[in-house]
């Protein structure tokens, strides 16, 4: 009969297992990653592997969002300027 203590060490290592397998596996499968995207790059394809928690923030919708041109001096509007403001005569 297993003690809880037995059972709680025999659970450690299988954690202890079951993460060195998925270590093994992980950098398995990225060597063969690496490996496949640099036959894309060799094919003139360029693909960066990147690990979602390390991903690059997406841009800031600030400078998407400003809007474009200038306002006109003399009416407030957009799509001209004080130069070619149909107000100013
Ligand atoms: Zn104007």
């Amino acid at each position: 009969m297993s003690s809880l203590a037995d059972t709680l060490e025999k659970l450690k290592k299988l954690d202890d297992e079951r993460a060195k397998l998925l270590e093994s596996s992980k950098s398995a499968l990225l060597n063969s990653i690496k490996d496949n995207l640099a036959a894309l790059s060799d094919l003139g394809f360029d693909y960066d592997l990147v690990a979602s928690g390390s991903a690059p923030r997406a841009r800031s919708s600030k400078s998407a969002a400003k809007p474009s041109g200038r306002v006109c001096s003399i009416c407030g509007q957009s799509g001209h300027n004080s130069r070619t403001c149909p107000k100013k005569k």
